[in-house]
């Protein structure tokens, strides 16, 4: 298998396809080997397995990280839904992989007779490795039966979820990592690792791909050992340039100027008029203005920060989208004297700095596509 690892490395594929191309084609080609033998006879293959995914995770993100630390081991692994990126780890999967596999032909097994051959305490060994709370199977001497008599739903995925809801619990839960693992459990905040770059604006140059995925292992953009203090005085934590009163001003211009010229493509594209309203450095307006339907829109696009020192302060970064829901109300009562006056409906297009899209906007894009 090494060669197809090493093919990903290749330097004519993007980190954006390489990785896509770990996550969707590799890790599946040893699920079947998990899924017809057991775990026992399987272990090595697939911490070999796993070595691999993810020695080719750090080369293609660009980590020099080695020994790679655990929590950005674990964090690698986890499925995206969790905050992780999705590389999920084979051990973890194979006993999930061959009681599934087995649940599922139960039924069209010989009599319990002619499988007294069949190797008991390979079931349980496999049971043994899935003891993880809120998740209750058969016992082994029970569980062929059971599965022939009922035979139970997705039981990999199931097995496999609640290992991975049971190790999610294990990655240090400070109050920064928390409402950062929070934001990327949202709708969106994915979507960069999950995207086709079928086009320019789903594709992602390789230095704009690195960094994104430092800052989702919340890693230090330099090596503390060389820099421990911007030169705003702050300390360099992992999202510090996100916070910077240095940068602030100006990194949180252009980054707006860039979403709001893909977002008018993206409308003009889509068959509709955008009209972008002067900029002004006190936005005495919103970005945007739209016939809707017949209405008229006023859209304002904005990010913000879920584990900023005042989002956390506040307790928002802790609540689910809780710092894009109060810059949506923030918003909102800024420019409701504004829609009033004009006839017009307003509403905040608010994301989180990981990506995860609020409520407004997600119906916007809804109500856009559909
Ligand atoms: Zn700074």
């Amino acid at each position: 298998m090494e060669p197809f690892f090493r093919a990903l490395r290749h330097p004519q594929f993007t980190a954006q396809a390489a990785f896509l191309l770990l996550r969707v084609c590799a890790l599946p080609k040893f699920n079947y080997t998990c899924r017809t033998l057991p775990p026992r006879l399987t272990s090595e293959a697939c911490a070999a397995f796993d070595r691999l995914v993810l020695r080719s995770a750090v080369d293609i993100l660009h980590l020099e990280l080695d020994p790679l630390p655990a929590e950005v081991g674990t964090l690698l692994t986890l499925p995206m839904r969790h905050g992780g990126f999705g590389l999920r780890s084979m051990m973890d999967t194979a006993s999930a992989a061959f009681l599934g596999s087995l649940a599922t032909a139960a039924r069209h097994l010989p009599s319990p007779e002619l499988l007294r051959d069949t190797p008991l305490a390979r079931i349980e060994h496999a049971l043994s490795l899935c003891q993880v709370p809120r998740l209750r199977l058969p016992a082994a001497n029970a569980f062929l039966a059971c599965a022939a008599r009922r035979p139970p739903k997705a039981l990999q995925h199931v097995i496999a979820s609640a290992i991975e809801d049971f190790r999610m619990w294990s990655v240090d839960s400070a109050p920064g990592l928390s409402s950062h693992l929070l934001s990327l459990r949202q709708t969106g905040a994915s979507n960069w690792l999950t995207a086709i770059p079928s086009r320019p604006e789903h594709s992602l140059p390789n230095g704009d791909f690195y960094l994104a995925a430092q800052l989702r292992l919340r890693l230090t953009p330099c090596p503390s050992i060389y820099v421990t203090h911007c030169a705003c005085g702050g300390e360099l934590l992992p999202d510090h340039f996100m916070v910077c009163k240095h940068l602030r001003r100006r990194s949180v211009t252009v980054r707006h100027t860039i979403l709001l010229q893909l977002l008018v493509s993206f409308l003009r594209e889509a068959g509709l008029s955008p009209i972008p309203e002067l900029r002004t450095d006190d936005g005495e307006r919103p970005d945007l203005r739209l016939y809707l339907d017949g209405c008229l829109l006023m859209l304002d696009l904005s990010v913000t920060h879920p584990s900023s020192p005042s989002a956390l302060r506040s307790g928002r970064g802790l609540r689910p989208l809780g710092a894009a829901r109060q810059r949506e109300y923030e918003k909102r009562q800024k420019y409701a004297e504004l829609a009033a006056l004009e006839d017009a409906t307003f509403v905040p297009l608010v994301l989180e700095s990981t990506g995860a899209l609020a409520e407004d906007l997600r119906q916007f894009l809804h109500r856009i596509s559909s």
